[in-house]
């Protein structure tokens, strides 16, 4: 007996692999990554969905696209990608697209994680005054 069935997670994402998407849309898709939001992934027995929202970029008061993709659990490849936007004729539109770039690009780090910048000198400073040289 399984005790847990689906799972939806929307952080922390694992990498998906790209080669269901052609290099025209993941270069359409990466100006449409910033309208994509509401990014969960659910995790059931055997399958894997990811489902998202893009913003229309043509009229923000209309509904946004609903985007969702199959993911081969195992894999990570996707299988099949589905949009409701005119243009998913052939299962991969620019908006199935972007949301792969988010899903890759989303990082769970805070900025704790990485070394401060803020107090840190200028490389124009460094150069005139190196460590170690007198
Ligand atoms: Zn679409």
């Amino acid at each position: 007996m399984s005790l847990c069935a689906n799972v939806t997670v929307m952080s922390d994402f694992q990498h998906i692999q790209a080669d269901f998407f052609c290099s025209e849309m993941l270069h359409k898709g990466e100006d449409l990554a910033q309208y994509v939001y509401n990014v969960a992934e659910t995790r059931a027995t055997g399958t894997v969905k990811i489902s998202a929202k893009c913003i229309r970029t043509t009229s923000l008061s209309e509904e946004p696209y609903n985007v969702e993709l199959d993911i081969d659990p195992t894999s990570r490849h996707v299988i099949s990608a589905y949009c409701t936007c005119v243009a998913d004729v052939i299962g991969a539109c620019k908006h199935a697209t972007a949301s792969y770039i988010v899903v890759n690009r989303e990082r769970t780090e805070s900025c704790t994680d990485l070394t401060k910048r803020w107090k840190a000198p200028s490389s124009k400073l460094l150069a005139l005054y190196r460590k170690g040289i007198l």
